[in-house]
């Protein structure tokens, strides 16, 4: 990953070929110091990991498609819990056929690149768990 550009609080950051984004964003916070922050990203991957959230059983349903999809967008943010940070990302992707599929994105693997810009957010999101959807929710 490199920092393409920085203007303040706003970072355009470049991805390459084999990156996981979400977990290198995750990484890229940690080193800066990012607590909160908002991301979107548009690109080529090789592979991603989507999740489904089933709120009647609680549980993710995942998915794994290892095929070349143009990544149409994905958003997500930057918070922390328990002290770590913690990437949510929701994306969809586009298949050679122009169809698209989409979902929580747990793992995004780059084929020839990512373009993402991140914006970082003064001061602290935290998550924790609510028993009610079984989810972590910001507080
Ligand atoms: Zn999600």
């Amino acid at each position: 990953m490199k920092v393409i550009l920085q203007d303040k609080n706003v970072y355009i950051l470049r991805f390459d070929t084999d990156e996981d984004v979400v977990k290198e964003i995750g990484k890229f916070c940690s080193e800066e110091s990012i607590d909160a922050a908002s991301f979107s990203a548009i690109g080529a991957a090789k592979q991603v990991a989507l999740s489904y959230y089933n709120l009647q059983t609680k549980t993710y349903q995942d998915k794994t498609m290892s095929e070349d999809l143009e990544i149409t967008g994905v958003l997500g943010n930057i918070v922390t819990m328990d002290g770590k940070v913690v990437v949510h990302a929701h994306g969809t992707f586009g298949k050679d056929t122009y169809e698209i599929i989409g979902g929580h994105v747990k793992e995004l693997i780059v084929s020839a690149t990512c373009e993402v810009i991140l914006t970082k957010l003064e001061g602290f999101i935290e998550r924790e768990y609510d028993e009610v959807t079984g989810l972590n929710l910001m507080k």
